[in-house]
């Protein structure tokens, strides 16, 4: 079977998992963070010490790995059937992940996945080529923009929700805030120039940009463009049945 397919694609921080999460949560659709393949393909690089430039080391390693997502935002993300959802957000394999996703072999493995995934169910499907090369015929093409320095605030925001930052000074806050800036600046330039399949909006995604707008009219805005594609909103539904 294939299902009604939303791909949600876009830079850095632009607001792609929590959104998607959402929506798929409304739709009672099963949410893939395609993201969380490549960072889980970078952890096992690094687990087996595979250099950056070994590209068909790389690729094996991919085919070889076992990767689950959760089916909802929430849940553990397993590599070779341990936990590793902390491991993968952690900055070092942020870094390799946007690295080791430039070899061809490893998109590859993780893109027939991915496919697998959404052929089988309804789905909202985050990443950088999920309209463009995954799902090109995908029911609903989003592409999420939104400013630098809004990202950059966004990110601070929520690794100090998630417990991972102290609660600092004004020095310190700037200080990271220019350092994020500069990550997701760098990540964006390199997902945006590689070869193989460059985060580029497709011809018919339907641009959003995030940057003055709430999380709720984030959802709300992909939620209705979905309904006018044939998704049926299940939130009262699911609200009813819990
Ligand atoms: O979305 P997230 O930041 O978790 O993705 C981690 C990295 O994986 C990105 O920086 C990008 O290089 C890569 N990626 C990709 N294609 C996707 C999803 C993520 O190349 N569809």
């Amino acid at each position: 079977m294939t299902g009604l397919i939303i791909a949600i694609d876009g830079p850095a921080a632009s607001g792609k998992s929590t959104t998607a999460k959402l929506v798929a949560d409304r739709l009672a659709y099963t949410y893939i963070d395609s993201g969380a393949m490549y960072r889980a393909a970078a952890l096992r690089a690094l687990r087996l010490g595979i250099a950056e430039g070994d590209h068909e080391a790389l690729a094996r390693s991919t085919e070889g790995a076992s990767i689950e997502l959760p089916k909802r935002g929430d849940g553990p993300v397993l590599l070779d059937g341990s936990d590793v959802s902390a491991e993968i957000r952690t900055e070092l394999v942020t870094a390799l992940a946007s690295v080791v996703s430039t070899v061809p072999g490893v998109r590859r493995a993780l893109v027939r996945q991915q496919r697998s995934i959404g052929h089988a169910t309804d789905c909202v499907m985050e990443g950088r080529d999920i309209g463009t090369v995954v799902f090109p015929d995908a029911d609903l093409k989003i592409f999420l923009v939104a400013d630098l320095a809004e990202r950059a605030r966004r990110r601070l925001r929520q690794m100090k929700e998630q417990g991972l930052l102290g609660e600092d000074g004004e020095d310190e806050n700037e200080r990271l805030l220019r350092e994020f800036a500069e990550d997701i600046q760098a990540r964006d330039e390199r997902d945006s120039t590689r070869e193989d399949s460059p985060l580029t909006k497709a011809p018919d995604a339907i641009e959003l940009d995030t940057t003055g707008l709430s999380i709720e009219q984030q959802v709300e805005a992909v939620v209705r463009l979905a309904i006018e594609r044939g998704a049926a909103d299940r939130g009262n539904e699911k609200a009813v049945r819990e």
